[in-house]
């Protein structure tokens, strides 16, 4: 299968502010990871600059209301009302460029989900993508445009079955409520259980609701859970479930938020019950459109996606991450020069 990597510099022109947690520059980070450990050349023709979304595109699933106060705050302005669709100080603050931002990470997951439909690729990597909290008229957890549910729309406008797995530390609250009628999208959610994390949903007894009945998955973990109980966890779930679903497409978001040294959640786990699961979902998909997700310890994010983009590619990544690597961005804090933990 040829992959694809969705990338632009433009990802890390935006910044939620200094003191906020989702840090774009992560994916600048990651992308010179990748190129510094020889895993994608400089000009190379694997990597699909991606063309923005179309204020239209947004809403198939978005209300235009909401849409129409995403737009008028681009300029960074809080404007009167805000407030009432998650817009403000705190988790999704109102920063210049926020609607740029949010077109630019759309369309990347749609072109995404373009690339494997059409047979162009048969993995796309959207490192930017997997901003599964956004809900249709408003804001959550750091998501402004829920680009999983924009992708998985398209995929079934044009007769698709759709498999979303999502390892995300946090529920991937905003995707299973998109679809929790549907018998089209099956979706299945491996997180830090609710009770002691954001946004506090995703127990087992959700399962779906009317033709959608079963067909959504929940399998929350304890905090401290651990690459043993993550891999358990998923292992047993998992593949019976997508294998009686047959989907034609796998749509994933791979949060590195489960990470030990993450700042936000709990799960402890390290890049090797990371990587199990990649494999594992690799090895589920006939097509694999993946998404990013969570990660605020950046050295993780880059280190855990280069990791996943050599199995994408069925290639070796190094032990050592690349001197040449470390003394240009040992700015950001690699606490070591091992890509693996
Ligand atoms: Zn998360």
């Amino acid at each position: 299968m040829k992959a694809a990597f969705i990338y632009s510099d433009d990802f890390s022109r935006f910044s939620y502010g200094s003191g906020h947690p989702l840090k774009p520059f992560r994916l600048k980070l990651t992308y010179e990871l990748i190129k510094a450990c020889g895993l994608l050349a400089p000009d190379d023709p694997r990597v699909i600059v991606p063309v923005p979304a179309k204020r239209e595109d947004l809403l198939a699933f978005h209300s235009a209301e909401y849409i129409g106060m995403l737009e008028a705050s681009n300029s960074g302005k809080e404007l009167p009302g805000a407030t009432v669709y998650g817009l403000g100080e705190g988790d999704n603050p109102v920063f210049p460029g926020m609607f740029d931002w949010s077109l630019l990470v759309a369309g990347a997951s749609l072109m995404a989900a373009d690339l494997v439909d059409s047979g162009e690729a048969g993995i796309a990597f959207n490192i930017s993508g997997g901003l599964h909290h956004a809900q249709a008229n408003r804001a959550s957890g750091f998501c402004y445009i829920n680009d999983p549910v924009l992708a998985i729309m398209l995929l079934v406008r044009r007769g698709r079955r759709v498999a979303y797995i999502d390892i995300d530390a946090h529920h991937g609250d905003g995707v299973q409520a998109a679809f929790y009628d549907s018998d089209r999208v099956l979706t299945i959610s491996l997180h830090e259980t609710g009770q002691t994390l954001f946004p506090g949903t995703g127990f087992e007894r959700e399962t779906g609701e009317g033709k959608g009945k079963g067909y959504s998955v929940n399998i929350p973990l304890p905090p401290e859970a651990g690459d043993e109980l993550f891999v358990k966890a998923f292992t047993e779930a998992l593949p019976p479930r997508v294998e009686r679903f047959r989907p034609d497409v796998i749509v994933s978001q791979l949060g590195v938020d489960t990470f030990r040294s993450d700042p936000l959640a709990h799960l402890n786990v390290t890049t090797e019950g990371f990587c199990t699961l990649v494999r594992m979902i690799k090895s589920l998909a006939p097509k694999w459109v993946a998404l990013g997700g969570g990660g605020y310890d950046t050295t993780n994010v880059a280190r855990a996606w280069t990791l996943a983009w050599a199995i994408m590619n069925d290639v070796q990544a190094p032990d050592e991450i690349p001197p040449s690597f470390l003394k240009q961005f040992v700015g950001p804090g690699f606490p070591g020069n091992k890509l693996r933990d």
